[in-house]
C-alpha cells in the first residue's frame, strides 16, 4: 500500500509507513494513519514532530520513573561507556556494575533473597524464571512438577514462555500460545467477579478456594509455580480484594508451589511502597523486575530468587556442568549502571515520601473527577497506578461492546488534549505517569483528560452509543 498523500514522500511519517514493523498496532489501519512521531521529552512531557506538547500518562509503557531527561543517568551511561562499553557475565567473568547492582537489589529485596540474575526485558527475565522453575523442580528429582499457574488478564511479557503466562486473548490468538502446561486462574476484580452482595473478603476467600480447586484438578505433584503481578497492569489495572495474596499464598504453600512477583511494573514505588509486594502482603520466592529498573533508559531486568531456590538450581549446574542459560547482555554494564544511579536517584529524591504526596492526591482526584461522571464505571488505583473504566450500564458493570471502539476513541481525544494516554481492553484508561510528577502536573493531566472525557460523552450521545 502506498503511503496516503498527506504526508510528505520524505517525512519521518512516510519512511516510518514504509519501512516499520510496529509492536502492538493494527499494521494495516497503519498504513493508511500514520504514526505520532516524537521527537524529545523533559520532565513529564514529550513533544511530537509538529511541536505538540503531551503529558504522558503513563511514563511511556509504565517505565519511565524518572521522566523524559535525567543528566545524572546520561553521565552514569558515559561514564561507563568510557571505561568498560562491554563485558558479560558467562563463565564466570564479571564486572562492577553487575556485582554492585546484584548487591543493591538483595539489599532493597521485599524479603530475603539470595541471588540476582539480570536481563534485557520483562518477557525475558520471565521466561527466564520460568526456565528456572523447571530446572529447579528437575534438580529436586520431581519431574513432573512444571506446570505454571497465570491469571486472566496476567500480562507477563511475549516470548513463547511469558506470552503463554500472560492471560490475555490479543497475546495468544493466531500465535499459538499459549504452550501446553500453562494453567490460568480467574482475574480477581472485584468490581467485575464478585456476586451481589459478596464482601472482598469473601470475594478473595473464594478466588482461593477456585485457584485450589483447580490445583487439585490438575494434580498439585504437576504444578510448580504461580505468577502474579502485585496489581495487574496491562490486564486493566486491577487491584486484588483484601486479602487475596495471604490466601493465594495459603493454598500454594499447602501444596509446595513457588510464588513469583511480576513487579515489573509494579517495583519501585509505582504502588506507594518499594515493591508492590509490600503493598499487598505478598512474599515471592521468585521476583522479577525491569522498567522503573532503569527509568527505562536503557533496557535492563532482573530476577532474583530465594536460597532453596538458587541450591537447587546451583547443585542442577553442577551436575550438569554449566547453568546454560544466559544472554549476551545479561548484565551489560552499561544498562547496569544506569540502573544503579537510577536506584541512588530514587534514594536521593527520597521518592518514596514524593509518592506518598502524589499518589494519594492522585487516586483523590479521579475518585474527585470521574467517579460520579456518567461514563465512568469505577475509578481504582494505589499509589501512582489508576485507572478508570468506562461502561455502558453504571448498574450493570456493563461495557460498551468492543466494535465501538470507545477506549481508541477516548486514547484519540486524550492526545488531541495534549495527553498520551493508554487504554487498555474495557474502555480503561490507565494512568501510570512518571513517579516524579507533582501534584500540579497530575491535575493538569486530569484536567485534560476530563475535557477529552467530555469530548467523548458528547460524541457517544450524539452517535446514540451512550
Ligand atoms: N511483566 C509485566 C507486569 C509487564 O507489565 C510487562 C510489560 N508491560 C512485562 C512483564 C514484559 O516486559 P517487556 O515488555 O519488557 O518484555
Amino acid at each position: 500500500m502506498a503511503p496516503p498523500p498527506s504526508f510528505g514522500a520524505n517525512s519521518a511519517a512516510a519512511r516510518d509507513i514504509a519501512n516499520v514493523l510496529h509492536p502492538y498496532t493494527d499494521l494495516e489501519s497503519h498504513q493508511q494513519v500514520g504514526p505520532v512521531v516524537i521527537t524529545r521529552g523533559q520532565g513529564v512531557r514529550v513533544w511530537d514532530e509538529a511541536g505538540k506538547e503531551y503529558i504522558e500518562s503513563v511514563a511511556g509503557l509504565w517505565c519511565a520513573a524518572l521522566g523524559f531527561d535525567n543528566e545524572r543517568l546520561v553521565q552514569a551511561a558515559v561514564t561507563q561507556m568510557r571505561k568498560l562499553p562491554f563485558y558479560h557475565g558467562f563463565t564466570a567473568k564479571s564486572h562492577e556494575p553487575m556485582i554492585d547492582l546484584a548487591e543493591m537489589l538483595i539489599a532493597r529485596a521485599p524479603v530475603p533473597m539470595s541471588k540476582v540474575f539480570f536481563a534485557n526485558s520483562g518477557s525475558e527475565a520471565n521466561d527466564s524464571a520460568i526456565k528456572m522453575v523447571w530446572y529447579m523442580n528437575n534438580a529436586l528429582g520431581r519431574p513432573l512438577k512444571k506446570k505454571i499457574i497465570g491469571r486472566v488478564k496476567g500480562y507477563h511479557g511475549i516470548t513463547i514462555g511469558s506470552a503463554s503466562l500472560t492471560g490475555l486473548a490479543a497475546n495468544h490468538r493466531s500465535f499459538d500460545v499459549p504452550l501446553p502446561g500453562f494453567l490460568h486462574a480467574n482475574t480477581p476484580h472485584h468490581y467485575h467477579g464478585a456476586r451481589p452482595g459478596e464482601s472482598e473478603d469473601d470475594y478473595a476467600t473464594r478466588c482461593a478456594r477456585e485457584l485450589e480447586d483447580l490445583i487439585l484438578e490438575e494434580g498439585p505433584e504437576t504444578v510448580a509455580a504461580m505468577w502474579a503481578e502485585p496489581v495487574m497492569g496491562a490486564g486493566g489495572v486491577i487491584l486484588p480484594p483484601r486479602g487475596y495474596f495471604p490466601k493465594i499464598q495459603a493454598v500454594l504453600k499447602k501444596y509446595d508451589i513457588l510464588m513469583v512477583a511480576d513487579e515489573v511494573i509494579c517495583g519501585f514505588w509505582r504502588t506507594g511502597t518499594y515493591w508492590g509486594s509490600q503493598s499487598f502482603d505478598i512474599q515471592p520466592d521468585i521476583l522479577v523486575c525491569a522498567k522503573a529498573l532503569s527509568s527505562s533508559f536503557l533496557p535492563i531486568s532482573a530476577v532474583m530468587v530465594n536460597e532453596p531456590v538458587f541450591q537447587a538450581i546451583a547443585k542442577e549446574s553442577h551436575t550438569i556442568g554449566t547453568f546454560g542459560h544466559g544472554f549476551t547482555y545479561s548484565g551489560h554494564p552499561v544498562p547496569a549502571a544506569v540502573a544503579i544511579e537510577t536506584l541512588k536517584i530514587y534514594d536521593d529524591l527520597d521518592i518514596g515520601s514524593h509518592v506518598a504526596v502524589t499518589g494519594p492526591h492522585m487516586q483523590a482526584e479521579l475518585q474527585r473527577r470521574f467517579a460520579g461522571h456518567p461514563l465512568v464505571g469505577e475509578v481504582r488505583g494505589i499509589g501512582l497506578i489508576g485507572a478508570i473504566e468506562l461502561v455502558a450500564d453504571k448498574a450493570a458493570h456493563a461495557n460498551f461492546p468492543p466494535a465501538a471502539k470507545v477506549g481508541p476513541r477516548l486514547s484519540r481525544l486524550c492526545e488531541e488534549n495534549g495527553v498520551i494516554g493508554r487504554t487498555l481492553a474495557n474502555d480503561v484508561l490507565a494512568f501510570s505517569p512518571p513517579l516524579i510528577m507533582t501534584k500540579d502536573e497530575i491535575d493538569e493531566m486530569l484536567t485534560r483528560v476530563g475535557k477529552a472525557l467530555d469530548e467523548l460523552t458528547v460524541q457517544l450521545r450524539r452517535e446514540k452509543i451512550a
